[in-house]
């Protein structure tokens, strides 16, 4: 039976921070919860959650639904999010009740939406892939002059995971993917595909009263839509790219308001970066800060939306790898998780509490020193070996 709790009581004085969703990155943003000694707790759609399993004030209830949104609003000081998915209604309803909300619904309608959050880019000329909306009189005409061939379609709202993205060779596959059903307030966004020569991902700590700072840009590589691994930070990039990402970073968190984590995912050009998307709250391509950086992405994101100051973003080692573990085929990891542990004790091995899926993020692994090939090499046999790709 789940405990519903009433109230969370901190010592005196200090505030408790809601995070709205159970998933991993609120599991993770408890560990630095305790270290700051706040209270924290999460709404998560079910007691099996990643971070129903951990936090100890957890409050079950549908994140889609306003009241149980007012109900865990009174519980908090500040509310934030793992995940921007949350419905205008239960954002109105949170609103009703005295927790600030952070980051505000009028920064995260730019990570709900990708039309908006291109419109908003474009506007601010940040640079971004050529795009356009599809709307009832947009012709393919008008897609190849503005966008060309090969295309990227995207639903605008309830992607993740590389899920609603899809590239189409011509107009007879845009036909294709036009013709499927569209979540409710969805549109089609059209988007250049870019011919990246690397993905990369700015992270920057945004609070209230406008402090901010950047975390090292880093490089991520996807595979179909998924992040697989992170390296910190971005190798062979220059310099200058590198500074001009992380003030681009931080542009667009001063101009969207952005409270807390912000991440912009970029594809890095021949000709600079292009703005993929963002994502408000603590990312994926961030985990490597937990031992690899003076102040994790979630003791930022804490620090930032409680308004306290801000934490060392600094990279402690010279290169950080972390790769994420899918689920494979074998439901019980333990075994793989003892060999992995006794082969590379530098190795730090973070496991999620999920039941393994295919496919499924259930962890990651991270490792820090100076030679980034035998940190790759590591990395990625822990992760290949606990999702069972490897068998010694
Ligand atoms: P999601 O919101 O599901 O993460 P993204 O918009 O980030 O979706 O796209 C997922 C992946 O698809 C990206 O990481 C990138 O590898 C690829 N992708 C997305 N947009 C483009 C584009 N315009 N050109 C080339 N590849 C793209």
């Amino acid at each position: 039976m789940t405990r519903e709790p009433t109230e969370v009581t901190p010592p005196r004085g200090f505030p408790v921070v809601g995070m709205v969703g159970g998933g991993q990155l609120a599991r993770m943003t408890q560990q630095a919860a305790i270290a700051l000694g706040i209270g924290f707790t999460v709404l998560a759609a079910r007691p099996d959650d990643s971070a129903a399993r951990a936090v100890r004030d957890v409050v079950v209830g549908d994140p889609d639904d306003p009241e149980a949104l007012a109900m865990f609003g009174r519980l908090c000081d500040v509310v934030t999010f793992d995940h921007e998915q949350v419905p205008e209604p239960g954002l109105t309803a949170l609103a009703t009740t005295d927790a600030a909300i952070r980051p505000g619904p009028g920064a995260l309608a730019h990570a709900q939406d990708k039309i908006v959050m291109r419109q908003a880019l474009t506007d601010l000329g940040a640079p971004c892939p050529a795009w356009l909306e599809w709307g009832p009189d947009t012709t393919v005409a008008q897609v190849a002059a503005h966008v060309g061939w090969p295309a990227v379609v995207k639903t605008s709202r309830g992607g993740y995971d590389g899920r609603g993205v899809w590239v189409v060779a011509d107009a007879e596959e845009l036909g294709e993917v036009l013709a499927q059903p569209l979540a409710p307030g969805a549109r089609w966004l059209i988007e250049q595909y870019v011919p990246f020569t690397a993905e990369l991902s700015a992270q920057v700590a945004r609070s209230p009263h406008g402090q901010a700072v950047a975390y090292p840009v880093v490089r991520t590589v996807q595979s179909d839509g998924i992040c697989k691994e992170v390296v910190a930070p971005a190798p062979d990039l220059d310099p200058d790219t590198a500074v001009a990402a992380q003030e681009l970073a931080l542009r667009i968190a001063g101009e969207l308001d952005v409270v807390g984590m912000l991440a912009v995912e970029m594809f890095a050009t021949d000709h600079g970066v292009l703005v993929n998307e963002l994502a408000m709250r603590p990312h994926n391509s961030g985990h490597w800060s937990i031992e690899g950086a003076v102040t994790s992405q979630f003791e930022n994101h804490l620090r930032a939306v409680l308004d306290l100051p801000l934490g060392d973003p600094r990279p402690v080692a010279r290169w950080t790898v972390m790769v994420n573990v899918l689920g494979g085929d074998h439901p019980d990891m333990y075994r793989a998780y003892r060999h992995v542990m006794a082969r590379d004790p530098d190795l730090h091995v973070h496991m999620y509490g999920k039941e393994v899926r295919p496919g499924r993020k259930i962890g990651h692994v991270t490792v820090s020193g100076d030679d980034l090939d035998d940190l790759l090499e590591r990395a990625r046999h822990a992760a290949d070996y606990l999702t069972g790709v490897v068998v010694e």
